[in-house]
């Protein structure tokens, strides 16, 4: 038997970023997430060649200050948490400081940024840790290229310039769909995909979802005591054949769980075909408390306390917008 030694940092992060960064859309989604922690109010990105040449995002938040750039790049270092009691209540999109770590561990990461009151920029290159003055206005500007140029095994597992492309794409809608009060544009290969400048909700919604959509899609609109659910449910005539236009944010962030779907589908049970599904873009607003985010690294799943009332509340909120269209089936005074 070999002796037990200790991992180096770099491929303690390389197998980090297994669990984190598994394409370039999940680099997109972590790097987005930090420009919306920052407070950024417009956020361009640039994809090249699927995301795998590069990745490049910038903002106009609060920057990073000379002296915490290297520390960005640590694993285990945010400015998001500080204690139990914080990650109990996050708000931010972000809280377990390993992203840049990961990211940084399998592509060629530079981060260039200018914090609120800082005379100029600095720019951090993640390999060497170097530092260089730089040209910016206020805010940051992440560059992720050649993923996993040092991980051929992992390289192996990209798809298609393609179908890198759409899972981004895919990432971003999810973003824009949270954040509509953000201005966010997506270019790839140089051209303009999304250009979304900030506004109400709705419009940000048709425009993603199509106007279409709308037509034919009813407002949810339920306040509990403890929970709130909102945006907009597909009436019957406008269901899809595949699950592809459902999207469930629990407090901004998008989330894919068992529970929340079945609820949505239960309030079409008697309206939509087994074998269709309803297209959707529902926010559900809980105390922070009442939610656990952090199942996962990527924090896709979650975890709640009541989950049963949580249930009841999207079913009959659900089942009461679809009612109201005259759509749905009358039902029982809800929660
Ligand atoms: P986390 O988001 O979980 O804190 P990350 O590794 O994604 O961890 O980022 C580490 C830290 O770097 C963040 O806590 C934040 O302070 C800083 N940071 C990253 N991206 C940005 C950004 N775009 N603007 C301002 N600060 C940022
Ligand atoms: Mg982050």
């Amino acid at each position: 038997m070999p002796s037990i030694h200790r991992l180096s940092d770099l491929l303690v992060n390389q197998i980090a970023a297994g669990e984190v960064v598994d394409r370039p859309a999940s680099v997109l989604k972590e790097v987005l997430e930090n420009a919306v922690d920052a407070g950024s109010r417009a956020i361009e990105v640039q994809l090249e060649q699927g995301g795998v040449r590069r990745i490049r995002v910038s903002d106009d938040g609060c920057g990073i200050q000379q002296d915490e750039l290297a520390l960005a790049l640590e694993r285990h270092a945010t400015s998001k948490i500080a204690s139990l009691d914080d990650l109990e209540r996050v708000g931010t999109m972000g809280f377990r400081g390993e992203a840049l770590a990961a990211i940084s561990a399998v592509a060629r990461t530079t981060i260039t940024s200018r914090a609120e009151g800082a005379g100029h920029a600095w720019r951090i290159d993640g390999d060497s840790g170097e530092l260089t003055p730089a040209a910016l206005n206020q805010g940051t500007v992440v560059e992720v290229a050649d993923l996993y140029y040092n991980t051929p095994a992992r390289r192996k597992f990209l798809k298609s310039e393609g179908t890198e492309y759409a899972h981004c794409d895919e990432m971003f809608r999810r973003v824009a769909l949270a954040r509509p009060d953000v201005g966010l544009q997506l270019s790839h290969n140089g051209r303009v995909v999304h250009r979304l400048p900030p506004g109400e909700p709705i419009r940000r919604v048709g425009t993603l979802m199509g106007d279409d959509f709308l037509e034919h899609a009813r407002e949810v609109r339920a306040e509990g005591s403890i929970l709130s659910l909102g945006g907009f449910a597909s009436l019957p005539a406008y269901s899809r054949s595949s699950r592809d236009a459902q999207y469930f944010f629990v407090n901004g962030r998008y989330v894919r769980d068992k529970l929340l779907t079945h609820a949505v589908r239960q309030a079409y049970t008697d309206i939509l075909h087994g074998s269709r599904h309803p297209a959707y873009v529902l926010f559900l607003e809980l105390d922070p408390a009442g939610v656990d985010v952090n199942v996962h690294p990527a924090k896709i799943e979650v975890r709640f306390r009541d989950s049963r009332a949580v249930h009841q509340f999207v079913f009959h909120a659900v089942s009461r917008a679809l009612a109201e269209s005259g759509a749905g089936r009358a039902l029982d005074e809800p929660l």
